[in-house]
């Protein structure tokens, strides 16, 4: 059974109400591949924005959560907020978070399995810096990353894995489809050993960095890849071209 193609749009720290607006009335009326699962993803104060104005069929995530219920948390917000808000997925475990705000892999863990429990889906982030490829580390990375989730979550069915290595984003330097291709695969290998044939064959495994309109064609005919996360062309009118990467 093939797994369906996922796009995420993961908006970061930009946009203001008019510019998420106009971001959302394109999204609207555009003509997206319908065999496309399609999330996006903008800034927490924008969310209820977003999810107002946006048409049925398309999803919003929240760019992180906390692991813990309700209570004195200055500054976060939880998983039963976003359910209560219609806010059905969450990006977790960036690299931006990862690197600058110094999340580790047992916190993302922690709050990867937090979001499962209260019923919202996660976009699993994983990926390598320049420098650990360089090292030949790029395997033990990511998959030190996601081994941290498998250890307190075996039910992968609302986790679509995000390979972002961090070289690539933001940097115009996608990955070749090779490089993609060949982490995509280990993952799923891996997916196998550690939770099941079964898990790995029906996992998204979707790729991150510096993806375009331009590219997204050659990457999407990958057998690994299943979709894309997208950061700048998310932004962009674009974007709709991406989610039909495949149409
Ligand atoms: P980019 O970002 O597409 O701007 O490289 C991707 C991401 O960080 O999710």
């Amino acid at each position: 059974m093939g797994r369906q193609f996922f796009v995420g749009g993961n908006f970061k720290m930009n946009g203001t109400i008019d510019s998420i607006k106009e971001i959302v009335n394109n999204l609207n009326s555009a003509t997206c591949d319908s065999n496309t699962e399609v999330v996006i993803a903008p800034p927490a104060l924008y969310l209820l924005l977003t999810r107002e104005h946006l048409r049925a069929g398309i999803e919003v995530a929240a760019q992180n959560v906390f692991d813990r219920p309700n209570g004195a948390f200055t500054g976060e917000i939880s998983v039963a907020q976003l359910k209560d808000s219609n806010i059905t997925w969450t990006v977790l475990g960036h690299s931006e978070r990862r690197v600058i705000l110094q999340e580790t892999n047992k916190f993302v863990a922690d709050k990867t399995k937090a979001a499962l429990d209260g019923g919202i889906g996660v976009i699993l982030c994983c990926g390598e810096t320049l420098e650990q490829r360089e090292a030949e580390k790029t395997m033990d990375v990511v998959l030190a990353q996601l081994k941290a989730v498998s250890d307190v979550q075996k039910d992968w069915s609302k986790i679509v894995v995000a390979y972002e290595p961090v070289w690539a984003i933001g940097t115009g330097k996608v990955a070749s489809n090779e490089q993609a291709q060949e982490v995509h695969k280990g993952i799923r290998e891996w997916l196998g050993e550690e939770l099941g044939k079964e898990v790995a064959e029906k996992t998204r495994v979707i790729y991150g960095g510096s993806v375009s309109e331009k590219n997204c064609r050659e990457l999407a005919k990958e057998g690994d890849i299943d979709g894309f996360l997208v950061g700048g062309a998310s932004l962009k009118p674009a974007f709709v071209d991406i989610i039909n990467a495949r149409k």
